[in-house]
């Protein structure tokens, strides 16, 4: 589903050229659920983003199902990431003017989904907030505010979800019940993850976990959830 090859990432600094990502090749199985770990600014993130196709490698070559994200042009990307993409960032990132069955149905109208407001009712549902679609964002807690960024990114079926520490906000019961979310999602409509935690409990339900470390991948373990199953 993807397949990434001799990725690097080096940005100017006023102190000079930084590499961030060196020479990183990973390859993530359909239905796939894999955690990215390691300390904070090893490249988690930057290795996200790229692998969405959110931004580009300095050098390297990131497929989604095939399609060279590489050497497209941005609009050419935005189509891929409308075909297969939903991202989950740390902070939410919800419109704060728009209520959150506005927030959950806005993308699936920029497609052109005309039952987009019962979609987006669906999905809220199913997360635990059908109670809160006419809340803005500010009358949501933290968790709840997760919950409808979530059901967002749900609501676009999409093929692949990339998480950027997903709970990383969160008191741990509210984040079990996101990370239950997102298993049921992997288990039930087969949607590959991809997901950056700090977490040793949501890595080791992952079916793989990579560790990073100064911007390389030190670490490859098959993890629990296949030995246990
Ligand atoms: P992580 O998510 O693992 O904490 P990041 O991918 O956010 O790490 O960042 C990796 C390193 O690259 C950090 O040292 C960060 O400061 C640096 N970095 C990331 N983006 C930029 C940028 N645009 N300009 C300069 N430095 C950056
Ligand atoms: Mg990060």
């Amino acid at each position: 589903m993807i397949e990434a090859s001799s990725i690097n990432k080096t940005v100017n600094t006023s102190a000079g050229s930084l590499c961030i990502l060196d020479d990183i090749n990973l390859a993530v199985a359909e239905g796939e659920a894999l955690a990215i770990v390691g300390p904070s600014g090893s490249g988690k993130s930057t290795l996200l983003g790229i692998l969405a196709g959110l931004d580009l490698p300095s050098s390297g070559q990131v497929k989604i199902n095939g399609e060279d994200l590489t050497t497209m042009d941005e609009e050419g990307r935005a189509a891929i990431r409308a075909r297969y993409v939903g991202f989950v960032f740390q902070s939410f990132h919800l419109l704060p003017s728009l209520t959150a069955l506005e927030n959950v149905a806005l993308p699936l109208e920029l497609r052109g989904d005309r039952d987009a407001l019962v979609m987006a009712t669906e999905y809220l549902q199913r997360v635990g907030l059908g109670e809160r679609l006419s809340h803005y964002p500010r009358q949501l807690s933290g968790g709840e505010q997760q919950r409808v960024a979530l059901a967002r990114a749900f609501a676009s079926q999409p093929k692949i979800l990339f998480a950027d520490e997903p709970t990383g906000n969160l008191d741990t019961a509210t984040g079990e019940a996101i990370n239950d979310l997102l298993f049921q999602l992997n288990a039930e409509a087969g949607t590959t993850l991809v997901l950056v935690t700090h977490e040793q409990v949501l890595a080791n339900r992952c079916h793989r976990r990579i560790t990073l470390q100064a911007g390389c991948i030190v670490d490859t373990e098959t993890a629990g959830r296949v030995a246990a199953g």
